[in-house]
């Protein structure tokens, strides 16, 4: 897509620094990482968000976060990683071009994505949230 800043920069358009390429992906640094080696998944084939992937492509980003984030704490003595996809502007997408985040974590620092304040539903709420969800599969 034109105009689509991680279209060029995985395509090649725009030079990056990059721990691994595919047919269908560019995994490339985080310009503002929120960790050493925060790493993002960019499909080649540009989608806006991680709903308009094709599925075949999509099922292939979890075995390769897994993987990134695995090189991630043998290479950098992380303790864990994220795999984060932020999807739309409410959950705090700023790039319209599908990406995942992999970011590694180490030992001494909070939590920064599984840190929020803790919710309930008043009574019978869940299940009609629960049935509105199902009905719309
Ligand atoms: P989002 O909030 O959309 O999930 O994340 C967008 C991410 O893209 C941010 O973490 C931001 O630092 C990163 N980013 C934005 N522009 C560029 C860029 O030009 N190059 C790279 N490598 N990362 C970028
Ligand atoms: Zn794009």
């Amino acid at each position: 897509m034109d105009n689509c800043i991680f279209c060029m920069i995985a395509n090649g358009q725009i030079p990056s620094t990059s721990v691994y390429e595919d047919e269908d992906f560019k995994v490339v640094f985080d310009i503002a990482p929120a960790a050493k080696g925060h790493l993002l998944i960019l499909p080649k084939s540009h989608a806006d968000n991680v709903c308009d992937l094709p599925e075949e492509t999509a099922a292939k980003i979890m075995p390769l976060a897994a993987k990134l984030g695995s090189a991630q704490m043998k290479a950098l003595g992380a303790k864990g990683f994220n795999i984060v996809v932020n999807t739309g502007e409410a959950a705090g997408q700023t790039v319209m071009h599908c990406h995942t985040h992999v970011i590694p974590r180490y030992e001494g620092e909070a939590p920064i994505v599984a840190n929020w304040a803790q919710g309930s539903y008043a009574d019978g709420e869940a299940a009609s949230v629960a049935q509105a969800i199902v009905k719309a599969l």
